[in-house]
C-alpha cells in the first residue's frame, strides 16, 4: 500500500520546489488545453471564474515530516469537514526552548470547528532530544526559509512552505522563547523578546495585535502581558539607527516570518516566551492561551 506519508511529502517537496524557484516553464506545462476561440471572442478577455477551493474532508491524520531521515517528525493534520481558515503550528523549531513543543503536543489533540489544523509539535525534532537550541550539523530552521543549502533544517523549512502551500495555511503560529522579558531588557537583543507577538509580511495585516488582546484577556496585567509587533518594532530601532525606516521593507529575513513570500495567502505569527523566572508549566500555559486567541479570532474554537 502506498505510504500517506510518502505521498505528503513528495507533493510538498515538488511544491516548495516550485515555489523556490523552478519558475515559469513548469506553471506553462501545467496548464490544461483550451480548444481554439472564435475571432469574437479572441477580442473579449475572458472573465475568470473563481472556483471553490474543495473542503478537505472531516479526519484525523498523522504523517511525518522528512520521512526516512534521522531528524524526521511527526506532523498531525485535523480537518473539521467545515470550509474555513487553515493554521499550521510549530513547536520544537529550537530545542532549548521547551515550553513551545508542549504546548504544541496540546495543541495537535485539538479538534477545529472550522477549517483545518496543522501542528508539528517538535520541528527540528534531534535538538529537543538535547535541549539544544539545534545541533551543529542540522542548521538552525529559523534562519534556512528559502534556503537551498543541504542542511537538514533548509530541508525541512522547503517542506513547511511546501505543505503550508498544499493546505492553502493562512496563518504560521511558530512557539519560541527567549531567556529574558522585553520589558524587563537591561539591554537589547535576541535573548531579552520574552512575552512579545511579532508577525510577518501577509494579509491579515495586525493579527498579531488581535491575538495579542484577546490573549491579554486572560493573561491580566502582570510582567507576563504579552507585547505587540511594534514593541519589537521600537528594540529594532535602537538596535540600528536605520532598522525603523527599514522596518517595512523587511521580509522577516530567513526566518518562519518570512514565510509569506512563499506562501500565497499566509500570515505568519512568532510568539517568544521569557523563561527567566517564568517556570515551563506557565509557559506552556500562555502559549496555549495565544494559540487559542487565534483559533478564536478565526472561529475555529
Ligand atoms: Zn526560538
Amino acid at each position: 500500500m502506498p505510504s500517506r506519508r510518502g505521498f505528503l511529502r513528495l507533493t510538498a517537496g515538488a511544491a516548495a520546489l516550485a515555489l523556490l524557484g523552478c519558475g515559469s516553464g513548469a506553471s506553462a506545462a501545467s496548464k490544461p488545453m483550451t480548444p481554439a476561440l472564435s475571432a469574437a471572442a479572441q477580442t473579449v478577455p475572458a472573465t475568470p471564474v473563481p472556483t471553490p477551493r474543495p473542503v478537505p474532508k472531516a479526519g484525523r491524520f498523522e504523517w511525518t515530516m522528512q520521512s526516512g531521515t534521522p531528524w524526521e517528525t511527526p506532523l498531525v493534520v485535523t480537518h473539521s469537514g467545515v470550509r474555513g481558515p487553515s493554521v499550521l503550528v510549530l513547536g520544537g523549531v529550537h530545542g532549548n526552548e521547551p515550553g513551545g513543543w508542549l504546548a504544541a503536543e496540546q495543541v495537535a489533540d485539538w479538534q477545529p470547528a472550522i477549517g483545518s489544523l496543522l501542528v508539528v509539535p517538535r520541528a527540528n525534532i534531534l535538538s529537543t532530544r538535547a535541549l539544544e537550541r539545534t545541533l551543529p550539523h542540522l542548521g538552525d530552521l529559523n534562519r534556512l526559509y528559502g534556503s537551498t543549502t543541504d542542511m537538514p533544517m533548509a530541508k525541512m523549512a522547503s517542506e513547511i512552505i511546501g505543505l503550508s502551500t498544499q493546505f492553502h495555511v493562512d496563518f504560521l503560529l511558530d512557539m519560541h522563547e527567549s531567556w529574558g522579558f522585553y520589558a524587563e531588557r537591561a539591554q537589547n537583543g535576541t535573548a531579552f523578546l520574552g512575552q512579545t507577538i511579532s508577525s510577518g509580511q501577509g494579509p491579515a495585516v495586525g493579527i498579531e495585535q488581535v491575538v495579542r488582546d484577546r490573549a491579554n484577556q486572560t493573561v491580566g496585567g502582570g510582567r507576563d502581558r504579552l507585547l505587540s509587533r511594534d514593541e519589537v518594532l521600537m528594540l529594532r530601532a535602537t538596535q540600528s539607527p536605520n532598522s525603523y525606516q527599514n522596518f517595512n521593507t523587511w521580509r522577516g529575513g530567513t526566518s518562519s516570518l518570512s514565510a509569506g513570500q512563499y506562501v500565497a495567502g499566509l500570515t505568519p505569527i512568532l510568539v517568544e516566551m521569557g523563561q527567566m523566572d517564568q517556570p515551563v508549566s506557565r509557559r506552556v500555559e500562555l502559549h496555549l492561551t495565544v494559540a487559542r486567541a487565534l483559533l478564536d479570532s478565526q472561529s475555529m474554537l
